[in-house]
């Protein structure tokens, strides 16, 4: 979406429903105004981690870069094969780094180490175990031994010329070891996401101030920056701002000058008081949505001259949800990042019940377990109130029930998302 371009899809679409819209269709409607945003740097690939590639990145050489041994034994030509005893002289030996410069004569080999150039000449590595040494002289049995078995191939990693790593992805450990191995020091990526985030409430307190009745910390800046970190956006926060219209105003300028996202949290996504409508009407576009989703209602969405805007409920398990479920795609695909597949889905059984009535999609904060006979499990955190962050400290997972589902019985099979695999 450009700057001054309507949200004409929220308004015109027939199922669109601002009171009961699902989880899918705000999420398509979000996607609809996402333009990658591509500003590019250059930067150390031993710095790289959880950047996003700005060019497919080219392999500069073959990687292996020789044909190396897999084992520690002895290399020879597969010619000497054709006989079922084996019987060749050793004629030197071979180590990494160390590469063997002469010839090797017909009915001879060398003994090499896992790692090491295979000499000129030669195809095939016996394993040590298999051979018989008697001072220079080794003997094994052919069989079972094919030609140019145990050699890592050059190029059987990478080629030289291929997509070592296509554009757009984001990149893990093994990228960065792959890069290496390639010998790159720089990459292109995208320089990082612009977002500005702060809360509202006049409840609110910062922490390291006292508490006074009817007031509480602020706890969902501390969340979002976790969550914005570890997305490695540049995230920059800006408070807590009164529930004053005024001051919303001038946070909302400031935030829009600098961001890429501003993100808030609590009352502004309500939509409900008049002055926020106004403010928004104001400021740029936006539109309010009561979704079919627990936690997780209401929510915002649009843009603020030319920042993305989600405004995401007060509640502290809601802000999570959201974040997880609307803000850290879209924050993906503006960062450049291209999505190839959606979240992996898995599947548990239950143990225990849930309560749910058909009509929302439900987010339950579960914990994916080892029951007594070995098998893993679900189970929910316990309270599932949107404001009991507790039930996100201690779960592993979503629980996602399905808008048309109802209750859940015990042993009865749900679908899970894992906060984390393993890369
Ligand atoms: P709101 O959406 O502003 O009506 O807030 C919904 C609930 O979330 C209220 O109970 C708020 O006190 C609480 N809440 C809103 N913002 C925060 C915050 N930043 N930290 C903790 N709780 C909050
Ligand atoms: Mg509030």
């Amino acid at each position: 979406m450009t700057n001054n371009t309507s949200l004409p899809a929220i308004n015109n679409t027939d199922d669109y429903d601002p009171n009961s819209l699902s989880v899918d269709q705000a999420r398509s409607i979000i996607h609809r105004y996402l333009n990658p945003i591509r500003r590019i740097e250059e930067i150390a690939v031993y710095d790289s981690l959880e950047r996003i590639t700005a060019e497919d990145l080219i392999a500069p050489l073959s990687v292996p870069s020789s044909d190396y041994s897999a084992m520690d034994g002895y290399a020879f030509h597969s010619g000497e094969l054709r006989n079922h005893d084996v019987t060749l002289r050793v004629v030197g030996s071979v180590f990494a780094g160390h590469p063997f410069q002469d010839k090797v004569p017909p009915g001879c080999a060398v003994r090499i180490m896992t790692g090491a150039v295979i000499p000129e000449s030669l195809d095939t590595v016996v394993m040590q175990e298999l051979v018989v040494r008697e001072e220079e002289i080794i003997r094994f049995s052919s069989h079972g031994i094919t030609a140019g078995q145990n050699i890592r191939r050059r190029g059987e990693d990478i080629r030289e010329g291929a997509i070592a790593i296509p554009r757009g992805t984001r990149i893990t450990p093994a990228h960065m070891g792959l890069m290496a191995s390639l010998g790159m020091v720089n990459l292109r990526v995208y320089e990082p996401l612009k977002v500005a985030f702060f809360s509202t409430g006049d409840e609110l307190v910062g922490v390291g101030q006292p508490l006074q009745n009817g007031q509480l910390y602020d706890s969902n800046r501390y969340s979002l920056k976790g969550l914005l970190t570890s997305l490695r956006v540049e995230a920059r926060d800006f408070g807590v701002v009164r529930d004053d219209p005024q001051a919303l105003k001038q946070v909302f300028h400031e935030a829009s000058l600098w961001a890429d996202v501003i993100i808030s949290s609590g009352g502004v996504s309500v939509g409900d008081a008049d002055f926020i409508k106004n403010l928004m009407a104001q400021l740029g576009q936006v539109v309010f949505w009561k979704l079919a989703m627990k936690p997780g209602r209401p929510l915002a969405y649009g843009k603020i001259k030319n920042s993305h805007f989600f405004g995401l409920p007060g509640n502290p398990v809601a802000v999570m949800v959201t974040f997880y479920q609307f803000v850290q795609h879209a924050l993906a695909s503006l960062a450049g990042q291209e999505i190839r597949e959606s979240v992996p889905k898995v599947r548990y059984p239950l143990a225990g019940q849930i309560k749910k009535i058909p009509g929302r999609m439900e987010f339950q904060r579960g914990t994916v377990f080892q029951n007594s006979a070995g098998q893993w499990q679900v189970k929910t955190t316990g309270n599932q109130s949107s404001g009991v962050l507790s039930s996100m400290t201690e779960a592993n997972c979503f629980i996602v029930l399905p808008m048309d589902s109802g209750s859940v019985n015990d042993g009865e099979w749900v679908e899970v998302e894992l906060f984390q695999g393993i890369l």
